[in-house]
């Protein structure tokens, strides 16, 4: 299908674009990678009267250091961000799962920023973000904000974003030395995750000191998984710790029903992708 008609502007700077927002009220829509949006504009599921493209703001895309911190621009496409010598040296676990973001073409396209606004309960990102404690960095009409991973996802595709803001960048603390892997079920290859485990641990001395996990398609949001990172801290890394942690998997947990799976296959699912996920990570 063809979109509806609309006015496209393509600003060089995240004010310009934030200032094209507002003016237009709700009446519009941010374009960055597009993999997602233009096939809601061609089904006709949304039709802005205006579309403000971000991709001449270079402020939005790069990744950089900032002393402790790694800064990933939200325009930073899913290939260069799993290329980045930076992200996996310090956040190898974002790295991984970009990986297994679709298909070569997807990853050229598509983006980082693109993908946490979307806040597709099946995408793969916003489970490694909430996991890492990331922080969003949001512009809008009265300046910028950081809203942390935890508040940002808010339900089915609906973050904490309104719609006259642009997210900037995601800072994510860096997690160096940090073992990690992310574990993807999916029913064919280079497809969406019927469930995902993002999993990143630090183990030192022989047990596990500090652990992080987080959960993509157990909710309308990613799950951030407490009860097995607090079963594992002190804890050997060995299967048999593992299998005991992931028993916690789906504590909290929503899981829905759909044509991919039964939220009970799902629960299944949670609990073993995580002794997986954390099995792979240390090796
Ligand atoms: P767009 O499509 O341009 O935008 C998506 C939404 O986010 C829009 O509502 C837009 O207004 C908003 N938005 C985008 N950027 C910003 C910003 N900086 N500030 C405010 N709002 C913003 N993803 C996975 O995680 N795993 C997969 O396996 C997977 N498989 C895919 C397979 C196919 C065939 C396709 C087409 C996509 C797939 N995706 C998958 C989605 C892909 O990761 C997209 O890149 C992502 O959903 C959207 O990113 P985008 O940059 O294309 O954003």
């Amino acid at each position: 299908m063809i979109p509806a008609e609309f006015e496209y502007v393509a600003p060089s700077t995240v004010e310009e674009a934030v200032q094209a927002l507002d003016r237009a009220g709700d009446d519009a829509k941010v374009l960055a990678g597009g993999q997602s949006l233009l096939p809601v504009l061609r089904m006709r599921m949304a039709d802005p009267g205006l579309v403000v493209d971000l991709g001449g703001i270079p402020e939005a895309r790069g990744v950089r250091e900032d002393g402790d911190t790694l800064v990933i621009g939200a325009m930073t496409s899913h290939h260069e961000v799993m290329r980045s010598e930076l992200v996996r040296g310090h956040a190898e676990l974002v790295a991984l799962a970009t990986r297994t973001v679709a298909d070569p073409q997807v990853r050229h396209r598509g983006t980082f920023g693109g993908s946490l606004a979307h806040a597709d309960p099946a995408g793969d990102l916003p489970a490694p973000v909430l996991a890492m404690d990331a922080e969003m960095v949001v512009a809008g009409p009265s300046g910028r904000r950081t809203v942390p991973a935890a508040e940002f996802f808010v339900d089915y595709f609906t973050t904490a974003l309104d719609s006259n803001e642009v997210l900037v960048e995601v800072r994510i603390p860096k997690y160096t030395g940090w073992r990690a892997h992310y574990e993807k079920f999916n029913r064919v290859a280079q497809a969406w995750s019927v469930v995902g485990v993002a999993a990143t641990v630090l183990v030192r001395d022989g047990a596990v000191a500090r652990a992080r996990v987080g959960l993509t398609n157990m909710g309308a949001t990613p799950v951030r998984a407490h009860g097995v990172e607090r079963a594992l801290v002190g804890s050997p890394p060995t299967e048999e710790a593992f299998r005991r942690a992931a028993v916690h998997a789906t504590e909290g947990t929503q899981a829905g029903s759909d044509a991919s799976a039964e939220a009970d296959y799902r629960e299944h699912l949670a609990e073993v992708l995580t002794g997986r996920a954390l099995a792979t990570a240390c090796g």
